[in-house]
């Protein structure tokens, strides 16, 4: 039986004006592989469908993957990048950076995925780096075109830099279209519909939902029961445990909470961003309760 994770919609508190899909991390499904964090928005219109400033990030890398529409990222290490459909932005937060990330009215709408990627422990410290990539390799699947935008797939590697076994590729697939893609058996794999629906190994995938394929999967047969745009996202299983809170990623409550004040209280330390919104966001107070790894 494959899972089926419906996503909760969740709102931001910036001027994001959209409403998010979270499919990751979620009740029935804490993380696939190293990928710990995945909200899904758009296609929309809206005008600022996407304004976030300045807020850190630790201990994780973001990874940025727009559909369609235009995303401006800029970030405290001097990095002012227009990311475009088909490009992968990648930021790796390491012992910490900050960032923001605007979409432009381009015409086009907006239609993206942000993804995170817990970093193992012996490299979360590391200094932060950004990387763009606009010329990514593709390959075809039967009737499926794949681009592998981080990780491998199939022998076929992305540019960008990881650091654990993992992949993110992106599917497209014209209705009626089928394809068989060889799983590496020893990971854990989720296929995300972003436009249309399929049939993924015998089982319905409508629109929005995330299939979930567990370790033991060899290969992924699917049929587009629509014109199909997705993500085939895997991982080898990532054993650490972690304390994900807010934009960091710790093994502590102690280290949270010495991050939140960190950026609460001196935010310039990460270096600072010339973009046109201006403006930072504070961490929000802590729960009362501990926060538990897992
Ligand atoms: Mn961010």
């Amino acid at each position: 039986m494959t899972l089926i994770v419906e996503p909760r919609i969740v709102k931001i508190s910036t001027r994001t004006e959209i409403d998010i899909r979270r499919s990751l991390p979620h009740a029935k499904l804490g993380r696939i592989g190293a990928w710990v964090f995945l909200d899904h928005f758009g296609p929309t219109n809206q005008v600022d469908g996407m304004v976030v400033a300045s807020h850190p990030h630790t201990g994780l890398q973001t990874v940025t993957w727009p559909f369609a529409g235009q995303v401006h990222h800029h970030d405290t290490i001097g990095s002012s990048q227009v990311l475009r459909a088909g490009e992968l932005n990648l930021m790796t937060a390491g012992r910490g950076i900050a960032h923001s990330e605007k979409s432009l009215q381009v015409g086009a709408e907006l239609h993206a995925a942000q993804l995170w990627l817990a970093l193992p422990d012996n490299v979360r410290g590391i200094a932060p780096s950004f990387e763009h990539h606009a010329d990514l390799p593709k390959k075809e699947f039967g009737d499926a075109s794949v681009t592998v935008f981080i990780g491998e797939f199939a022998a076929v590697v992305s540019p960008a830099q990881v650091f654990s076994p993992l992949v993110g590729a992106e599917l497209r697939m014209p209705v009626d279209g089928q394809t068989q893609l060889p799983l590496n058996p020893e990971w854990q794999h989720g296929l995300l519909v972003a436009q249309g629906s399929v049939v993924a190994n015998g089982q319905p995938v409508g629109l929005n939902e995330l299939a979930y394929f567990d370790i033991g999967s060899s290969d992924l047969e699917i049929t587009a029961t629509e014109d199909f745009v997705g993500l085939l996202l895997g991982g080898a299983p990532f054993e650490e445990k972690i304390i994900m809170w807010w934009n960091f990623i710790a093994r502590s409550q102690e280290e949270i909470v010495s991050m939140r004040e960190h950026w609460n209280l001196s935010h310039e330390d990460f270096g600072t961003i010339v973009d046109d919104i201006g403006e930072w966001i504070r961490a929000p107070e802590l729960p009362n309760v501990t926060l538990r790894a897992r």
